[in-house]
C-alpha cells in the first residue's frame, strides 16, 4: 500500500489562558492547564492520517510522562509509531500563554526533537514509502540527510520550511515541493512578499535554487502554485474563521494525501485549501484537522 513518511517533531503543547500576559517578575492566575499533542511533524502526520492515507512517523519523545501520551495519541489517529524512539531527555514542549484577546506567547523547548539524528534516518527503510514530509523542528543536518536519502530512493520530498530559517541550496535541490507561507518565502528568497505578484517573483527565485515546485500558502487568499512552466493562483474556500492554528499543517496533510492518491498538482492544492480552510473553523491544532469526508464535502460545495 502506498504510504507517507513524516520525519519531524512531536511536542506536548502546554496551554494556559490568562486575562493578560504577566510582566517580568510578576505572578498572575490563569485558567486550567490544557496538555495538547502538537509539533509540526506530528500535526502533519495526523493531518495525513485523517485523509485516510497510510502514514508512519519518525521522531523522538523524552523519557518523561509526556512521551507515552504523544505516542498513544498518534496511534489513536492511526499513525504508525514503530519508528518513534524514546530519548533519555525531556519531551519537546511548547509553553503557550493565551491572553483574553486570543494573542499567544510561546516558549518552545525542543527536548528530544533535538536528538533526531542522521543515524535515525539511516535506520528507516525508505524503499516501501512513496513520499517524505519534512519540517524544520528537528536538527537541520537531519533534514538535509533525510531529503537526500529519500531522493536517492525515489520518494517525492515535500518540505514545509517552518519555523522560518535560511537553508542551503543543496537541501533545496533535493526538494520536489516546497510549501512556505509568506513569511517563510520572504526569508528564503530575500525578497519582500506582499501580494500575489511579489509571491510569484520570490517563488521563482527559490525555484532557481533547484526546487521543482513551490506552493506558497497565502492564508485567506488560498495558495500560489509556481513551477518553471506556470503560475496558478488557487483560491481557498470562504469559511467562518475561529482559529487558524495548524491551518498550514492541515494544508500539507490534504495536499500530500491527494498527491499520494494520484491527483494532479493543481487538484491537490484544492484539497490542501479545503483542509486548511476547515482547520480554521475550529479551535486548536490537532483537534481542528479535518477528516477525508469533511474535505470532500467542502470540495463538492
Ligand atoms: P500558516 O498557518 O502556515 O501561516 P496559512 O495561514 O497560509 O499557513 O494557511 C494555510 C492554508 O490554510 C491557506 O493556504 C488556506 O488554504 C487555508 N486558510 C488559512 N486561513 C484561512 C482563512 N482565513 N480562510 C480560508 N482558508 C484559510
Amino acid at each position: 500500500m502506498p504510504y507517507i513518511l513524516v520525519i519531524g517533531s512531536l511536542n506536548a503543547d502546554l496551554v494556559v489562558r490568562t486575562p493578560r500576559f504577566p510582566a517580568p517578575g510578576e505572578t498572575i492566575s490563569g485558567g486550567d492547564l490544557a496538555i495538547i499533542p502538537g509539533g509540526k511533524g506530528a500535526n502533519q502526520a495526523v493531518a495525513v492520517a485523517r485523509q485516510g492515507t497510510s502514514v508512519a512517523m519518525v521522531g523522538r519523545v523524552g523519557s518523561d510522562s509526556f512521551g507515552p501520551t504523544l505516542i498513544q495519541n498518534l496511534q489513536n489517529n492511526k499513525v504508525d509509531t514503530n519508528l518513534v524512539q524514546i530519548s533519555d531527555s525531556a519531551t519537546g514542549t511548547a509553553i503557550i500563554v493565551v491572553d483574553s484577546s486570543g494573542q499567544n506567547s510561546i516558549v518552545l523547548s525542543p527536548g528530544a526533537n533535538d536528538k533526531v539524528t542522521p543515524a535515525d534516518v539511516d535506520a528507516v527503510y525508505f524503499q516501501d514509502a512513496n513520499m517524505l514530509l519534512l519540517q524544520l523542528e528537528i536538527p537541520l543536518e537531519t533534514v538535509i540527510h533525510a531529503a537526500s536519502v529519500a531522493r536517492q530512493n525515489g520518494l517525492r520530498v515535500i518540505l514545509n520550511p517552518a519555523p522560518a530559517r535560511s537553508l542551503p541550496d543543496s537541501l533545496l535541490a533535493d526538494v520536489d515541493i516546497l510549501v512556505p507561507n509568506e513569511s517563510e518565502l520572504k526569508l528564503l528568497s530575500g525578497q519582500s512578499v506582499t501580494d500575489i505578484d511579489s509571491a510569484a517573483s520570490a517563488a521563482r527565485t527559490v525555484l532557481a535554487k533547484g526546487v521543482k515546485t513551490v506552493i506558497v500558502t497565502l492564508g485567506s487568499n488560498g495558495a500560489l502554485l509556481v513551477t518553471d512552466e506556470r503560475i496558478a493562483h488557487i483560491p481557498t474556500f470562504s469559511v467562518d474563521v475561529v482559529d487558524t492554528t495548524a491551518a498550514g499543517d492541515a494544508f500539507i496533510g490534504g495536499l500530500a494525501a491527494a498527491l499520494l492518491k494520484g491527483k494532479a498538482l493543481e487538484e491537490a492544492v484544492r484539497y490542501g485549501n479545503a483542509s486548511g480552510a476547515l482547520a480554521a473553523t475550529k479551535f486548536g491544532a490537532q483537534p481542528s484537522l479535518p477528516t477525508q469526508d469533511e474535505v470532500e464535502q467542502l470540495l463538492r460545495r
